[in-house]
């Protein structure tokens, strides 16, 4: 099976998001390659083309105007009904458009006045939440979807491969200030991985510093950017247990809590399943979201997926 092909225009979807509903997605990156500030192995888009935290404005002409992508999503909010949330994701992260956030405010205003019910989402891989323009901008979101997949520079540095001004101090620290934060980890084993070791104790003990309402944990499924990347396997993960009420079954089944934190669901955000799907209703939706969901720096069209309450939760 082949990687998946890039977005190729500003709106997309909409996606049957297990953790938005219908959710239009929206690029802001370039169609013709990735840019982000990661390169991620398991990513799904293949290898990032340009990987930079501050692209220059020799990328500019690549990027949608800001023009443009109020203008696609005026048009989708006065003309379509088939979407719940909007959401910041593409090809790469979303944060790096240079207008970033005279788009979010522009949505954000667009979606008052024209369909106020509508939420506005982001899958960030966390690398700009330090900046104050970013940390401003999260607060007119309604939910803020983010990676946090190593608790260590040398993991972050091995699974992400993030550009050289990333820093993972920056990353925990920018996360402790994002309202309603919802953490989203990818886990793996194989040359790399986050489930072993120091690599698993470093992640799980990052979690209560950022102080998540929600943590999103997904394994890999193919294709990823690196054939070496392997699913983790039970026995590796065996050192969640600490984390109490996960149902950790098995390393292919849909893990998954009953704990809908309180403030994501005041706030709309919808509420995570409380039971194991079926596998195969599991492995239909996983494969139709793959195939048509952006990346961004989530790392969506991942497998198999655990929701829960974290550790240390804030109210
Ligand atoms: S998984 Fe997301 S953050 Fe990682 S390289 Fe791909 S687009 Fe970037």
């Amino acid at each position: 099976m082949a990687l998946l092909p890039l977005q190729t225009g500003i709106l997309y979807g909409p996606v049957n998001s297990r953790r938005l509903g219908r959710s239009l997605g929206i690029n802001l990156l370039p169609s013709r390659y990735k840019l982000c500030s990661f390169d991620c192995l398991y990513c799904h888009y293949g290898r990032t083309q340009v990987k930079t935290l501050s692209p220059g404005k020799k990328y500019l002409p690549d990027l949608p105007s800001v023009a443009a992508v109020l203008q696609a999503v005026e048009e989708a909010l006065r003309t379509r009904r088939d979407f719940d949330y909007i959401t910041f994701s593409g090809n790469g992260e979303p944060t790096l458009h240079p207008h970033f956030p005279e788009i979010v405010a522009g949505i954000n205003r667009l979606r008052d006045q024209l369909r106020p019910e509508v939420k506005l989402a982001i899958l960030s891989n966390s690398t700009t939440v330090h900046r104050p323009h970013v940390q401003e901008i999260l607060r007119l979101l309604d939910a803020s979807i983010m990676k946090l997949d190593a608790g260590d520079p040398r993991t972050l540095a091995g699974l992400n491969r993030p550009a050289a001004a990333a820093r993972l101090e920056h990353i925990i620290a920018g996360l402790q200030h994002v309202p309603g934060l919802v953490v989203q980890s990818v886990l793996v084993d194989g040359p790399v991985s986050n489930v072993q070791g120091q690599a698993f104790a470093a992640w799980l003990a990052a979690l209560p510093e950022v102080r998540p309402t929600q943590v999103q944990i997904y394994s890999t499924d193919r294709p990823v950017a690196e054939a070496a990347v392997q699913r983790p396997r039970c026995r590796s993960t065996a050192p969640i247990a600490p984390w109490p009420r996960l149902p950790w079954r098995g390393c292919h089944r849909l893990l998954c809590s009953a704990w809908p934190p309180r403030s994501n669901s005041e706030r709309g955000f919808p509420s995570t399943p409380t039971g194991p799907r079926d596998e195969e209703d599991r492995d239909e939706r996983d494969i139709a979201n793959r195939s048509r969901t952006g990346c961004s720096g989530a790392g969506t069209g991942l497998g198999q997926n655990v929701v829960s309450g974290a550790p240390g939760a804030r109210a």
